[in-house]
């Protein structure tokens, strides 16, 4: 990380999580006295749990619209994705604020970083991972260095508040600091420290932090059907609907427990239903098993597959397509849903089916929780910070990582932020 010069400034960092640690990196750079505020034992116990412990940093495309909170999609109709854009465009300023920072520490600055700190990288589907793909060693090593050159650790200090002294500086823990990194994370995961007490110092602060929600979390479904389907995982693709209206869509494996429907589409639909399902909305996810079948070319397939299978039953006409289990249950919910327990009716009966299967809804009757989440919706506004990430209500303090009202699709986006974040304000301060 090169020479580093000691003491132009005393440096706090409230949280030795993603954006923190990145934050002191670049503080240490800018030539501070940096000392680092973490109420666990260890730094980074959500980073190293992060991408199923591979930790998935970023992400080839790194289009703002992922920090949207409505997702366009080309899987909407037309009607769908014009009011999905207006939505957007509600909240340009701040996406317009995110961008910048984004352009100027973005993917590339994050992958030069990981780089000089020794942590190669590689990219699968677009996804970028440490090439150890070992979150907890990557963690450590960036920890490690941050000592080595000075970067001083305070474990197991949980800051409750932050006080003033006459001469406007910081107090901490009896020290006094010059300026003040706030990075204690959102309220997700609230096992890993994050638990929203960083919300409670930017408001004594006279920061506003409004209706926060989870994000990017599990969502329960009528347990009758889901304990057919447990265990389930199908390549589908996945639609949002609040009342009635598709506002969101995503393609990619879902998966089924007894009480919940999961796996990463669904994590993305859940950035723009959680808000809806907690206003009792009628909120439902419809799934598309069978994507590369048009509506129109249904019966086409019927006969391709009754000519392949001759003598096959309804039920079996369409085994080996979906999991067993899946099967089954949308056979028995089509029987119900008919009202026609008759299971050898002609052709039509097997063409409605197909079309049955690619619309099949699950209402969703709630989410998982923070406890479950990977990320927390809302936070501090960007509108109460400046570009640079300062405070517009108090000189020298900063506001970074998800402690912002910001967050970002699955797919490396959040730890992206992080980053992003840490090293503008680490940069400026
Ligand atoms: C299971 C899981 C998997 C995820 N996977 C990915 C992924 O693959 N890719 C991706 O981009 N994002 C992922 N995320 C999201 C990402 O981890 C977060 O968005 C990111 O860690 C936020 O960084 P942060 O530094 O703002 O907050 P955190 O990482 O939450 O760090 C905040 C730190 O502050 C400490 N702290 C809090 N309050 C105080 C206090 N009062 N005093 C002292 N210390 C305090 C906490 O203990 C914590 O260490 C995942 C999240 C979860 C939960």
């Amino acid at each position: 990380m090169g020479n580093y010069s000691k003491g132009k400034k005393n440096i706090a960092i409230t949280g030795a999580g993603a954006a923190g640690l990145v934050a002191a990196f670049f503080a240490l750079k800018a030539g501070h006295s940096v000392t680092v505020y973490e109420k666990n034992e260890i730094a980074g116990k959500k980073l190293r749990i992060t991408g199923n412990g591979r930790c998935n940093f970023t992400n080839e495309d790194m289009s703002v619209s992922h920090y949207g909170h409505f997702r366009l999609s080309c899987e909407c109709s037309e009607n769908d994705a014009d009011e999905a854009f207006r939505a957007i465009c509600e909240r340009d300023t701040d996406l317009n604020k995110i961008a910048a920072i984004l352009k100027k520490n973005g993917k590339e600055e994050y992958i030069a970083f990981l780089n000089r700190c020794g942590i190669p990288c590689f990219q699968k589907n677009g996804y970028y991972y440490p090439l150890s793909e070992r979150a907890g060693e990557m963690t450590d090593i960036l920890v490690k260095i941050l000592i080595r050159n000075g970067v001083k650790f305070r474990f197991r200090e949980n800051i409750r508040s932050i006080e003033r002294s006459a001469d406007g500086k910081f107090l901490i823990s009896g020290e006094k600091y010059d300026a003040v990194i706030l990075a204690c994370g959102g309220k997700a995961f609230p096992s890993t420290g994050s638990d929203g007490g960083g919300f409670k110092i930017a408001r004594e602060f006279g920061h506003t932090v409004g209706y926060t929600y989870p994000v990017l979390v599990p969502l329960k479904a009528d347990p009758a059907i889901l304990k057919m389907i447990s265990g389930v995982r199908i390549k589908a693709v996945a639609y949002g609907l609040i009342d009635g209206k598709t506002i969101t869509s995503d393609r990619g494996e879902v998966q089924f427990t007894d009480t919940t429907i999961s796996g990463i589409p669904v994590f993305q639909l859940s950035r723009h239903l959680t808000k809806a399902i907690e206003e009792k909305k009628d909120v439902r996810i419809r799934l598309d098993v069978l994507p590369d079948v048009e509506d129109e070319t249904a019966e086409e397939f019927v006969l391709y597959r009754k000519k392949l299978l001759s003598g096959a039953s309804f039920e079996e006409l369409f085994e080996g397509i979906f999991p067993k289990k899946y099967y089954e249950m949308l056979l028995k919910q089509y029987h119900l849903n008919r009202n026609n327990p008759n299971q050898n009716e002609p052709d039509q009966n097997e063409t409605d089916f197909i079309r049955f299967s690619k619309k099949f809804e699950f209402r969703i009757t709630g989410h998982t929780g923070y406890e479950n989440a990977q990320c927390t919706r809302g936070g501090v506004p960007l509108s109460e910070v400046k570009e640079n990430l300062e405070s517009a209500k108090i000189p020298d303090l900063y506001i970074i990582g998800e402690m912002l009202d910001v967050d970002g699709d699955c797919g490396g986006y959040n730890l992206q932020w992080a980053f992003s974040s840490g090293k503008t304000a680490g940069e400026n301060v």
